[in-house]
């Protein structure tokens, strides 16, 4: 190859010679014209063969006629065709005879010759014509030799051959003669070659200059354009090459470079395509390059390579980089909890996928009873959630008890383009107990001389039950040390014997078992001054007059307990609180308490839905997702933007299409109902959307679902009091239910929604259920004019369809049971007719495993036969807030058997010997997936399991506290069943 590149340099740098005429190659006479004539002159030129050097035969023109004066002998080329060139060259091949060495030669004798031509269009020459002179001949040059023989020796052995070459121009006709003139010389012109010089076809910088004739001087330049060889591109322009006198090229002006994805091989002479495998981004000299690691080619010719299958660029990745991919998920995860923050820290991915702009985010889900939710925006991440570029992040501002799933993703530059989600990293933790947040806003509802009436909101977050608040307040000159302590189990309180005119400060924060929470800030309200007071007093008698028309006596009676009321606590009447207030304040009914109106006492129930529930507009309304199936339709999650107000998360029960009219009315019922109550434990209706099809029903949205299967999918997983607070939640939603005159009917776990700070609200306000006969829900049975939940439902209710908020209680008990076992099933897979016939009979449900005996004794009272004798819901609550406020009371467990009521057989515990091995045992304590433990830990028989302590339990691989406690109960009662039976054998 080098040798063949070094050969081609050398053809293409050197000049071309095209010849015109050569005289070595005619193979006959070369048949010139001489003057004079041959023949009669015997020494003008002469025609003789002879040799040239190599030997070879030639045919020259000879003359030597050195002893004769005044000679003037000429030979005429035949017609030389010019061909296209400019400058003609002439190379004479002679010998001449040395002068001296010609003994006597005269004078005149000449070592030289003259050469001339003469142009025509036409081979028009004779022997006279062009007269034998110079002009019309035009002279080149008088030749001489470089060497001359002195010894005649024509026969070619000592031969001394001159070569000369001369040049001439321009021509421009279509040829010309050459006329050689000897003048008394004694000399053989052995080769006359005739040619002309062209530049040859060559290619520089990257361009082809096609063959190019030289000019017609010596020094003239003539310019050819160059063309770019394919697959190149002109960088500079023009490009252009100049081909000198001699036919030789100068330096090229310009030049044209490959294409991106073809290189410069051969030397520059050919742009070769990439081949497999290698690519050229850029126009350039450079050579192709092998591809990045993880990429590759999908054809010659490539300006870059594509990634491979799961391998990506960004748009900034220089071209020339490695495909990368998403990173592993982040590793070593460690959390660090406390109270209700909490630390994360990893270490960094063990493959980053080739990149170094990873990046982590987090992803935080709050897990309870329906799988998992995102959090909410109150969670607070620092120094922020996503594009962390430290490996750790603090979460703050979390629920109190709370069961947390963290995803630590690794993100790089690239992830976004995978189709895939980021790989993580989770960890699970729970929250500890923390204090409640602070009560961020406080309101006077009333005031007089000496009292202020006072409410405010829940903390965003109470971390728990509330058990207490406590009000601090001092004269507005005095300090904090001169402060009173008024304490409230209410969000309200009345702060008695201030001074008339006062301003006070007051602040409050609110307990739970955790702890107080922080004091709000700081407040300032004043008392009446005398004035004012006998102001509003004097505004009022007129009214009393005017409207009082019905007698002086009742009119000073009147002013008499007015004065007297207002003495005592004059609180507006018209206060925009006074409503809320009896709400939370007062356990019987006060004059003004709202009582439920049932909507079918209206006659046009239209009239009901306008007058309790709120019109929405379906554009404030978006829905999101399915999340169940109603009774009338589907039950959806979504967001509820109304004007002037913050977006917020909401339920929304639709009502299928294709309804009837009285389907509609029942659907709408329950908007009518509900839109009546205002309890923090009662679900609260937003508004329905009836103007517009679907019609529906809104409601706030409830994280976590019903309590059954809430509790269920938590088996285990909540202390007692988190149970009791969630009792008290119903209990408190229940009373106020009751204080309204509303019975529920239906209370039962299932009807409970559980939000995700894990408050327990009443749900469930339709109707039709008990009215209708068609639904085919097992749960409710027919019975004379309507279904009824039967496991739920207090005797007399059954029996007699008298349903009352004592009724409500029995199921409130029922509730109970429901809640300490986890949602189990109340009697199990016992018939409805067996639990009727039981419940005649005084059985009643046994505590459910763990039960305080408090909360059994409880369930019993609600269970008690005569209605008479069953709490009312406030002493429920009263009783609850007891237990919360005294956790010893919790401590008791029930034994075995005991008090008044015959306990039914408790089915969760069944009586090991009925079953043949352990595994069916584990099965029937719903603990069939430790079978393999067990079975590893060679727990295969009745004896050594019954052995087992809580460290054999852990041992084995029990994890969960629910399961481990689940199991050693039923360790415990094998035992106990085993001591049973040996002492009946003895
Ligand atoms: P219902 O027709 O009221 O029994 O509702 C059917 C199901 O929809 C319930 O069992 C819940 O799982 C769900 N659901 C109803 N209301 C809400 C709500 N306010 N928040 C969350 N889920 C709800």
């Amino acid at each position: 190859m080098d040798i063949l590149w070094i050969l081609w340099i050398l053809h293409t740098a050197l000049a071309l010679e095209e010849t015109l005429m050569d005289s070595t190659t005619a193979t006959a006479e070369l048949g010139w014209t001489v003057f004079p004539v041959s023949g009669t002159s015997e020494n003008s030129w002469e025609e003789v063969s002879g040799y040239d050097e190599n030997m070879n035969t030639i045919r020259t023109y000879q003359v030597c006629n050195v002893f004769d004066a005044n000679q003037n002998n000429w030979v005429r080329t035949k017609y030389i065709h010019r061909r296209g060139a400019q400058r003609i060259h002439v190379e004479m091949k002679f010998s001449v005879r040395d002068c001296s060495s010609i003994p006597r030669v005269p004078g005149s004798c000449k070592e030289t010759f003259n050469l001339y031509y003469y142009e025509s269009d036409a081979d028009t020459a004779t022997k006279v014509h062009p007269p034998w002179m110079e002009n019309p001949w035009m002279k080149v040059d008088t030749i001489a030799a470089d060497e001359s023989f002195s010894q005649v020796d024509l026969g070619g052995r000592v031969m001394k051959i001159n070569t000369e070459v001369r040049s001439f121009g321009p021509v421009s006709r279509n040829g010309f003669y050459l006329a050689f003139q000897d003048y008394g010389g004694c000399m053989s012109l052995i080769a006359v070659r005739v040619f002309y010089r062209k530049c040859p076809r060559a290619i520089r910088n990257g361009a082809i200059f096609q063959e190019t004739l030289s000019g017609a001087e010596s020094t003239s330049l003539v310019a050819a354009r160059g063309v770019c060889i394919p697959n190149a591109e002109e960088v500079d322009v023009p490009i252009k090459l100049y081909c000198n006198g001699d036919g030789e090229w100068m330096v090229p002006i310009g030049r044209c470079m490959c294409k991106a994805g073809h290189e410069p091989v051969d030397n520059g002479t050919v742009c070769r395509a990439c081949q497999s495998g290698f690519f050229k981004p850029a126009q350039g000299d450079e050579a192709c390059l092998p591809c990045p690691i993880n990429s590759r080619t999908t054809n010659d010719g490539a300006t870059n390579c594509v990634c491979r299958n799961n391998f990506y660029r960004t748009d900034s990745d220089p071209i020339q980089m490695p495909c990368t991919t998403v990173p592993s998920a982040p590793q070593n995860v460690i959390s660090n909890v406390n109270e209700t923050s909490l630390r994360l820290e990893w270490s960094p991915p063990r493959d980053s996928g080739g990149r170094s702009d990873v990046v982590y985010n987090l992803i935080c889900k709050s897990c309870g009873g329906r799988g998992c939710t995102r959090c909410g925006d109150n969670v607070q991440f620092t120094p922020r959630q996503l594009g962390l570029t430290d490996t750790w992040v603090y979460v703050s501002d979390l629920l109190a008890h709370t069961q947390y799933t963290f995803e630590v993703q690794a993100v790089n530059g690239v992830s976004d383009q995978s189709p895939h989600s980021p790989q993580y990293v989770s960890v699970n933790i729970t929250t500890n107990q923390a204090a409640p947040s602070t009560v961020s806003i406080m309101h006077q509802a009333s005031r007089t001389v000496d009292s202020i009436t006072l409410s405010w909101s829940q903390p965003d977050q109470p971390n728990g039950v509330i058990l207490d608040y406590e009000l601090q307040y001092y004269e507005k000159d005095q300090t904090e040390h001169n402060s009173s302590i008024v304490r409230s189990q209410t969000n309200t309180a009345v702060i008695r014997g201030l001074k008339p005119g006062g301003i006070y400060v007051f602040q409050v924060r609110a307990r739970t078992v955790a702890g107080f929470g922080r004091y709000s800030g700081k407040m300032y309200f004043q008392t009446m001054t005398e004035e004012e007071y006998n102001t509003s007093i004097q505004e009022k008698l007129p009214l009393i007059i005017g409207s009082a028309a019905a007698g002086l006596v009742f009119l000073i009676a009147l002013v008499v307990i007015i004065i007297v009321c207002n003495r005592r606590g004059f609180e507006r009447a018209d206060s925009e609180y006074t409503d809320k207030l009896q709400h939370y304040t007062s356990g019987h009914m006060s004059p003004g308490m709202k009582i439920y109106i049932d909507p079918f006492t209206y006659e046009d129930p239209n009239e009901a839905v306008r007058e309790f529930a709120k019109e929405i507009d379906i554009s404030c309304v978006k829905i999101e997702q399915v999340i169940g199936a109603g009774e009338f339709g589907e039950v959806c999650s979504g967001n509820l933007k109304l004007p002037g107000k913050r977006e917020m998360f909401v339920a929304i029960k639709t009502l299928k299409s294709g309804y009837t009219e009285k389907q509609r009315r029942d659907f709408l019922s329950e908007a009518s109902i509900m839109g009546q109550f205002d309890h923090p434990n009662v679900i609260h209706l937003e508004g329905v959307v009836t103007k517009s099809s679907p019609v529906m029903i809104i409601t706030e949205f409830m994280e976590n679902g019903s309590l059954d299967s809430f509790l269920r999918q938590n088996d285990g997983q909540f202390t007692v009091i988190q149970l009791v607070g969630m009792l008290r939640g119903i209990a408190s939603g229940m009373k106020y239910l009751a204080d309204m005159n509303y019975v529920h009917r239906d209370l039962a776990a299932r009807n409970i929604l559980v939000n995700s700070n894990l408050v327990c609200k009443v749900s469930d306000f339709g109707l039709s259920r008990f009215l209708e006969d068609d639904t085919s829900d097992p749960t409710y049975t027919s019975a004379l004019g309507g279904k009824i939940p039967i496991r739920w439902t207090a005797p007399e209710a059954i029996q007699y369809r008298k349903f009352t908020s004592a009724s409500d209680v029995w199921s409130y008990g029922i509730v109970m049971w429901e809640v300490m076992s986890y949602g189990e099933r109340p009697y199990w897979d016992m018939t409805n007719q067996d639990v009727i016939n039981a419940i005649e009979q005084d059985y009643r449900l046994p505590p459910p495993m763990d039960c305080p005996s408090a909360l059994h004794q409880l369930m019993l009272d609600c269970w008690q036969k005569d209605r008479n004798n069953r709490p009312k819901f406030n002493q429920i609550v009263n009783n609850l807030d007891k237990m919360i406020r005294n956790p010893n009371m919790l401590k008791a467990m029930t034994p075995l058997s005991s008090g008044v009521h015959l306990p039914l057989l408790d089915r969760s515990m069944p009586d090991f010997s009925s079953f043949r091995t352990v595994d069916d045992w584990l099965d029937a304590i719903k603990m069939g997936q430790y079978k393999d433990n067990f079975a590893n830990a060679d727990f295969t028989s009745f004896d050594l399991v019954s052995q087992m302590t809580m460290e054999d339990i852990l041992r084995v691989g029990v994890t969960l506290a629910g399961h481990q406690k689940k199991i050693l109960n039923s360790v415990q009662m094998m035992r106990a069943q085993m001591n049973q039976i040996q002492s009946v054998e003895v």
